[in-house]
């Protein structure tokens, strides 16, 4: 875990433990083969250390990204990490969004501005064309839409990582 402050906020960031990093994925290529193991390795299961510390989380998740979210609560149960989850942004929409970004004069990435509505990580994520869906960047050429934080249990070609986690 590192620890690093910006514009005033602590950040707390997580990755991989080294172990498990060395043993799936030692010369940083799983996105290309297997990026449900990769996105466990690197995002799930960080994040599950530290919820499981936690009583409750908050998210930024609103219905109107994917078809997975459309049921998203304001306050639910998260079954996947076992504890309270908060997604106050639930109803809101995408231009409701950038309307309070441009009108607080909130930060955000500048790749949002060169067509990257939804932004991952740098290996697997790539800008949009006219007319594709919002998310066609993430994954591109995979069935994959998501990167596993926000669903239930992991698809099985994810599990060789949480195993070895274990
Ligand atoms: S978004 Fe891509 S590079 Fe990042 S953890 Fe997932 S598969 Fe790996």
């Amino acid at each position: 875990m590192a620890q690093s402050t910006m514009t005033g906020i602590d950040l707390l960031v997580f990755g991989p433990h080294p172990d498990d990093r060395n043993a799936f994925d030692l010369q940083g290529t799983l996105w290309s083969r297997n990026p449900d193991a990769c996105c466990n390795l690197r995002k799930v299961e960080p994040l599950r250390r530290k919820l499981s510390e936690l009583k409750g989380w908050v998210t930024a998740v609103r219905r109107d990204q994917t078809k997975n979210r459309a049921n998203t609560g304001k306050v639910e149960w998260d079954e996947k990490f076992q504890l309270v989850k908060v997604n106050p942004l639930a109803d809101w929409t995408t231009r409701m969004v950038w309307d309070y970004v441009h009108k607080h004069n909130v930060l955000y990435n500048p790749l949002h501005d060169q067509n990257f509505p939804s932004i991952g990580c740098t290996h697997c994520t790539r800008a949009v064309q006219a007319g594709e869906d919002a998310r066609a960047g993430r994954w591109a050429g995979f069935q994959k839409t998501e990167c596993g934080l926000h669903v239930g249990p992991q698809p099985a070609t994810a599990q060789l990582i949480r195993i070895g986690a274990d």
